[in-house]
C-alpha cells in the first residue's frame, strides 16, 4: 500500500514536471545562481553573446520590447525577475507588488525572444551575513532619492550583483526609468563593468501613458486621467523646443499649470529638469544641449514617474 502511494505521487509528479517543461519548454529556468551559472557555461552557451533584460515581473509590452532588441542584437537572451526589496522603502508595496511567474513566463514563450528565466530567491540573493553594496553617493539626494534615499543604492547594488551572476555582454533598460539608466551607465563606467549598455524608448499605451507595472493599481476612473503626466511633460518639451533657451523655472510653471488642470492629480513629488550626463539639475535649458525633463505625480494614491528628452538628451538612446 506504502509502496503504491510513493509511485503514484512519483508519477504525479513527473506527470506535473513534463507539462511544466512542455509548457515552457523553450524557456530555460534557473532558480539560484548556481543554476544560472551551469546554464551561463554550458558548452552551447559560454561562447554565445549574450542580452539581459533584468525586471521585477509582471511584464508588459514595455519589457516586452526590451527582450525582442535584446534577442536582434545577441545570440542568447536571458531576462530576471527578482522584486529587489532594497528598492522599495518601508510602508511602501513591496508587498502587495503584483507577482504571476506562471503568466510572465505566458508572456517571454510568447515574445519568442528569452532563451533562460533567471529568478533567484530573496535570501539567495541577500545573505544575512552581506557586508558591502555599491553607494552612489551623488544620487542618494536626487529624485527618486529624496523621496526613498535607500533607493538609487538598492539599484545599483541588485544591478552589479545581477551583471556579476549573469556575466552578459549588453543590459537592456528602458527610458520610462531615467534616472535609473543614467545612474547603471555611471556605474559601469566608474566600475569598469564588461558590460555593455542599451536605452530603449518607453513603450506608450495609446493615449501617452507610460506602460508600468503600477497602472494596475489605477481605478477606471483614474486611468482614463493618467496621461496628464505624458501631456505635461510633452507641453513643457514643447515649450523648450520654441525657444533658445529657457529658465527651469518656466518650465516647470508650465508644467505644473497642466498637471493642475487635473484634479485626480493629489500630489506633484517631483518636477526635475536636469543634464542627461549625470542628472544634476539645470537652471537653463538651452534647446540644443537639451535636458531631462522628468516628473512623479500621485493620481489618488498610485504614484506614477515618466520623462521626455530635449535636443542632445536624446543620444541617451542612440549612443547606448
Ligand atoms: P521593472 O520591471 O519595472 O523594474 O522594469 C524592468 C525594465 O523594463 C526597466 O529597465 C524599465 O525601465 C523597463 N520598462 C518598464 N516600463 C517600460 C516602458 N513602458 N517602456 C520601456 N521600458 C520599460
Amino acid at each position: 500500500m506504502i509502496r503504491l502511494n510513493s509511485i503514484q505521487l512519483k508519477y504525479n509528479y513527473n506527470c506535473l514536471k513534463t507539462k511544466l517543461i512542455l509548457i515552457h519548454r523553450d524557456i530555460h529556468i534557473a532558480n539560484s545562481i548556481h543554476a544560472l551559472k551551469t546554464y551561463r557555461h554550458s558548452p552551447d552557451i559560454i561562447n554565445k553573446s549574450i542580452g539581459f533584460v533584468p525586471t521585477m515581473g509582471s511584464l508588459h509590452q514595455g519589457h516586452i520590447e526590451l527582450m525582442k532588441t535584446a534577442k536582434l542584437e545577441n545570440n542568447i537572451v536571458i531576462t530576471s525577475i527578482f522584486v529587489n526589496p532594497t528598492q522599495f522603502s518601508q510602508g511602501e508595496d513591496f508587498d502587495k507588488y503584483p507577482r504571476n511567474l506562471q503568466k510572465d513566463l505566458d508572456i517571454m514563450k510568447s515574445s519568442k525572444a528569452v532563451d533562460c528565466l533567471f529568478a533567484p530567491s530573496t535570501d539567495e540573493m541577500y545573505p544575512l551575513n552581506a557586508l558591502c553594496h555599491v553607494e552612489p553617493s551623488a544620487f542618494s539626494n536626487i529624485l527618486e532619492g529624496k523621496a526613498r534615499p535607500e533607493f538609487f543604492r538598492g539599484v545599483a547594488t541588485i544591478v552589479a550583483k545581477l551583471f556579476n551572476i549573469v556575466e552578459c555582454s549588453t543590459a537592456y533598460f528602458g527610458q520610462k526609468d531615467i534616472s535609473q539608466c543614467i545612474l547603471i551607465q555611471k556605474m559601469v563606467n566608474d566600475l569598469n563593468f564588461n558590460t555593455k549598455i542599451k536605452v530603449i524608448e518607453t513603450i506608450r499605451e495609446a493615449d501617452g501613458l507610460a506602460m508600468s507595472s503600477r497602472n494596475a493599481y489605477l481605478t477606471s476612473q483614474e486611468r482614463a486621467k493618467a496621461a496628464i503626466l505624458y501631456k505635461a511633460l510633452s507641453q513643457g518639451k514643447e515649450f523648450c523646443e520654441k525657444q533658445e533657451s529657457v529658465s527651469r523655472d518656466v518650465i516647470i510653471d508650465e508644467i505644473n499649470k497642466v498637471l493642475l488642470t487635473e484634479e485626480l492629480v493629489t500630489r506633484i513629488e517631483y518636477v526635475s529638469i536636469a543634464s542627461h550626463i549625470d542628472m544634476t539639475e539645470l537652471n537653463v535649458v538651452n534647446r540644443e544641449k537639451g535636458a531631462v525633463i522628468s516628473a512623479a505625480i500621485r493620481i489618488g494614491n498610485v504614484r506614477l514617474i515618466d520623462n521626455i528628452l530635449v535636443g542632445d538628451a536624446n543620444r541617451i538612446l542612440s549612443d547606448s
